[in-house]
Order: structure tokens, then sequence, then C-alpha cells
């Protein structure tokens, strides 16, 4: 097939440019190298069957010529992680809502099946756990920059679900949770990149908050594969899914693994919300996916576990 992948110069797009070309597709990669980074899909370049795109989702002749020519897009392209979102917020909201209506309006207008990522920022402050699907969203006031993305993403969600309903173009979503591997920069807040690297220079670790909240992290290679078989999957469409680890840890505990595994000297410090991102912001406390519906749709069951996700990340960085 030929594929489609905007933001496929990114930590997960590039991932899964990698396990598309090696089940024998054609992969397009549109990337505007905001987040993404080139470095990412170099060893891709002197592939035939690949070919990368310079350029954004904003451009709609370009996404328009894009779209025409594939059979399938798998939508990544956005603005992510907190850190970028609280201190760039105009620029994040105008890529997730006007890009992402930009690929969907071509996807409607070619007939061409889309999957798009959205994420459990969704679920915004609903710490009840594990999260299903058509749980309730419960998000903070709209002035406070940090509920910018789950509204752009519900945004987004919207739009691919009523294009399906409506429209019956074949619109798959996809909720990530925590995502990790190689790849993955710490620049825009991701704790794991983050903590591995202030181990390996014996820097202090830095915990957000009291460190009592906790996340599920989720190697990539098992995000991609799932995103594939979605893909495939004929009773996909006009569904959404979340995908995610149910392995839950403290950041704080998360710190302290990360110290013993790369014997560093680190020392954890704790730091205010308010310091790290702005006055008033607000964490999730928990966030656990439920995945029986992915489950039930593709037999997902992680083949990574925690320990085996930080390896592999101080690997990379350590290289
Ligand atoms: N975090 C932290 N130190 C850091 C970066 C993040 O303690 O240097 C915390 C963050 O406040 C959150 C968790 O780690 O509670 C996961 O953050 P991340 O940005 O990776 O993902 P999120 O789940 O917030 O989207």
């Amino acid at each position: 097939m030929k594929v489609l992948i905007t933001g496929g110069a990114g930590f997960i797009g590039s991932h899964l440019s990698d396990e598309l070309l090696a089940a024998g597709n054609e992969v397009t990669v549109l990337d505007d190298l905001s987040t993404g980074r080139f470095e990412n899909i170099a060893h891709l370049e002197k592939n035939k069957s690949f070919q990368f795109i310079e350029g954004t989702i904003l451009n709609e002749m370009l996404v328009d010529k894009l779209v025409e020519r594939c059979d399938v897009i798998f939508h990544l392209a956005a603005a992510v992680g907190v850190e970028l979102v609280v201190k760039k917020p105009l620029e994040s909201l105008v890529t997730n809502i006007k890009g992402s209506e930009i690929v969907l309006d071509m996807a409607h207008r070619y007939r061409k099946k889309i999957l798009i990522t959205s994420t459990s920022e969704i679920y915004g402050k609903n710490k009840n756990g594990p999260l299903k699907e058509d749980d309730d969203r419960i998000l903070g006031s709209p002035l406070k920059v940090r509920w910018g993305y789950s509204t752009a993403k519900a945004v987004d969600e919207m739009l691919a679900y009523i294009y399906w309903k409506e429209k019956k173009v074949p619109t798959i979503i996809v909720r990530l949770f925590n995502t990790v591997g190689p790849r993955q920069t710490g620049a825009y807040g991701m704790v794991i990149p983050r903590f591995v690297n202030q181990a390996i220079k014996n820097e202090d670790i830095t915990v957000y908050g009291t460190g009592k909240q906790s996340r599920c992290f989720l190697h990539v290679k098992d995000v991609v594969g799932t995103l594939i078989k979605l893909m495939a999957n004929k009773d996909a469409v006009g569904n959404v899914f979340n995908i995610g680890s149910q392995e839950e840890i403290t950041i704080e505990d998360l710190a302290k693994k990360v110290i013993s595994f790369t014997k560093s000297k680190s020392k954890i410090v704790y730091i205010p919300y308010e310091k790290a991102y702005e006055e008033g912001f607000e964490d999730m406390q928990r966030r656990v996916p439920d995945t029986t519906k992915v489950k039930n749709f593709t037999g997902f069951k992680p083949t990574i576990d925690l320990d085996g996700i930080i390896k592999s990340v101080v690997e990379y960085y350590r290289k």
C-alpha cells in the first residue's frame, strides 16, 4: 500500500515508518521538523519505497496532493508534550485544530481511510481507572492553557467521528497513553528521556510535584504494531481505541528505578508545578487505560515491560 504518515519524522511516526517499510509498503512522510527530527528517518533516505517531504499540514495544497496519491493516512502530526503546549499555546492550538481539519477534509475529498492519533489527555483530570473509551472528560478552565491540548484533540476526535457518521469517511481514532522508547526527546517535557539523560549525566532528577502521581508507560514498538493492525481491521472503522500499558508506577518510584538502572549518582529534587510549568498548573494524578476494546479487536498485549522500556532508552542515550 501507499501510506502517508503526517508527522512521520517524529518519535512515534519514525518507528511506524520503519515497520510499514519492513512489511513492504511505500511510505511518504510529511513533517515540518518542528518537533520531529531528520535524524529519526535519516536511515530510510536510501530506501526506494520511502519519501520524505518537509512541509506542514497547514499547507492545504500540499496535503491535497499527498492525500490524492496515497491509499491510507496515519495522521500523527501535532504539537505534543505538555511543556511545549504550555510554552507555545497559540501555535499548538492552530496546528492541532486547523491542521487536523485540513488532513481530514482531504481524506473526505479523496475518500481515503485515515487513522488519527489522539491522546489520554482527553480524559483530563478524571483519575478513575482504568479509563474506558466512553468515560467522562473532566477539564479545568479553558483559560488555563494546559487544557488547550486536550480540547484541541477532542475537536479532532469529533471531526473524525462525525466525518464517519455523516459522510462515511473511514476514520479510526486512537488515544495514546504515555508512549516511550528510543528517539523520544525530553525537550518537550516527556519524563523518561528526561530522567534517563539526567541520570546518565549524574545531574539532579527533577520530579515535579510530590512525585506521588502515577503513569503507565508503553514501548513504542507495541504502539506502532497495534496502529498497523487497527488500520488493517475493517471493523475498527468508526471506533475509538485506548492504547497503553497498565503497569502503573509513581513518578517518584520511576526516578528511583532510573537511578538504579544507570547506577547514577544523581539525587532526586522535587520541583513545584508552578515552577516547572506555569502558575496554577494542574497535573493528572493518575492515568491508567482500559484496553479491553483494543485487545478484542487486535489481540493487543504489551511485549516489553517497564524495565525493558527504561533499558531501551538508556541504551539509546548511551550510544
Ligand atoms: N514529570 C516530572 N519531571 C520531569 C518531566 C515530567 O516529574 O522532568 C512528571 C509530569 O509532571 C507528569 C509525569 O512526569 O506527572 C509524566 O509527564 P510527561 O510529560 O512525560 O507525560 P504526561 O503524562 O504528563 O502527558
